[in-house]
């Protein structure tokens, strides 16, 4: 099978992606691309990002053999322990990608968007280590249910600017945060939360995260000896399951399984599955399956998980399920929340609802897999979700 690996010119991965922006803006994007593609190969540049992962993020992070859930369920459960990054999560592996970017570029500014507030925290970390300012634009609601990661993102020192359009929730501050930095430009640099927007920021985003890949297929080597039999991630954007799915893209016998948030049910507006339900579309800037009406309307997305609910998907994602390298399920609010749980008392670890999707469709496939190894990526951790799903009363 041969894959496409990077975007051809115009940023397209087959039928997705591209740049479908304004002509100046176009100009500052294939800049930041060139500058980019040469960064890439300057020793310098990577071995900065390399020193920042180990010493400030922690990375490598483990691997780890989920005995008791195995035993449970029957297959081999292996976590790939993102949740143990500084700030919780895998968004901090981009977000010091990219504040190392901003500077390179010589811009003074991050602007970003953030739904469950871990961009916001990753991006605002990044800030406060690089010496840059930071704008942060969040969705009202978004900005209430997350006030923990909102404290923390002052205390870091951003500016947080709340949207008060529409949902008030992710897509509304992506639009938001867009605008402005339509007119910043020049002195900022978009700070984008996933493998999302016009090129070249998927690309981006997707260099700096598959270096979860690259250390999760030789660790599981190195642990198991062989490779494992499913590799499944949760998808929103996309960036944790691309960054993990990288390191297993030539091994043709290791399936590649994104998990969509069904929320509360298949009707448009009741889940945020884009790969399972959305139709070919333009959102932000890029091309991809879309969360849309009869005429076109994008819809709001919605998931227990604020981090999932986008209505677009990575154009890589829309890509990879065309020629089926990797596949698409779902699992929805209650079967994520009961994942929730259940991870937390087996094993004494705590998921970030996001990943608790990843973790709920695990022991699916356990179930009916018996003896198969499975490594789940386990993107972040749950205490961000603690005082929500403790104030919903939702207890099992
Ligand atoms: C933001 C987030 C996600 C979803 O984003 P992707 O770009 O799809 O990875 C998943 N898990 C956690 C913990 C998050 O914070």
């Amino acid at each position: 099978m041969n894959i496409i690996k990077l975007p051809d010119e115009q940023g397209f991965y087959g039928a997705f992606g591209g740049q479908f922006v304004e002509e100046d803006l176009k100009k500052e994007f294939n800049k930041i691309a060139d500058e980019f593609n040469k960064l890439k190969k300057d020793e310098n540049f990577i071995n900065e990002f390399n020193y920042l992962l180990k010493h400030y993020t922690g990375r490598p992070t483990p691997i780890y053999f989920a005995k008791n859930l195995s035993e449970k369920y029957g297959a081999e459960i292996y976590l790939k322990r993102e949740d143990l990054n500084h700030t919780g999560a895998h968004k901090i592996n981009h977000s010091i990608g990219e504040a190392l970017l901003a500077k390179k570029l010589g811009k003074k500014k991050l602007i970003a968007e953030t739904g469950a507030g871990q961009h916001g925290v990753a991006i605002a970390t990044a800030a406060a280590l690089m010496g840059l300012e930071c704008d942060i634009y969040m969705g009202e609601i978004d900005v209430i249910k997350e006030k923990p990661n909102v404290d923390k993102m002052k205390i870091l020192g951003a500016n947080i600017i709340a949207v008060k359009s529409g949902q008030k929730t992710l897509k509304e501050a992506v639009d938001e945060a867009f605008i402005a930095y339509k007119k910043e430009y020049k002195t900022a640099l978009y700070a984008i939360g996933s493998v999302v927007g016009p090129h070249p920021f998927p690309m981006i985003v997707e260099y700096f995260q598959s270096v979860v890949g690259r250390e999760a297929r030789k660790q599981f080597l190195e642990l198991v000896n062989t490779l494992p039999d499913y590799v499944v991630a949760c998808v929103g954007g996309g960036s944790n399951s691309i960054g993990i799915f990288d390191g297993f893209i030539d091994d043709v016998n290791t399936k590649l399984i994104g998990v969509e948030p069904l929320g509360k049910g298949e009707k448009l507006g009741q889940n945020a599955a884009s790969l399972t339900y959305g139709k070919d579309g333009i959102i932000h800037g890029f091309k991809c399956k879309l969360l849309q009406d009869e005429k076109g309307n994008i819809k709001d997305a919605y998931s227990i998980a604020s981090g999932l609910d986008y209505p677009g998907v990575g154009p890589k994602h829309c890509y990879l399920n065309d020629i089926k390298r990797a596949q698409y399920k779902t699992i929805d609010d209650k079967e994520a929340l009961s994942a929730f749980f259940e991870l937390s008392k087996a094993e004494g670890i705590i998921p970030a609802l996001e990943s608790s999707h990843a973790i709920a469709y695990a022991i699916e496939l356990a179930k009916e897999n018996k003896n198969k190894k499975i490594l789940v990526n386990l993107s972040g951790r749950g205490d961000k979700d603690i005082e929500f799903v403790l104030n919903n009363k939702i207890s099992q």
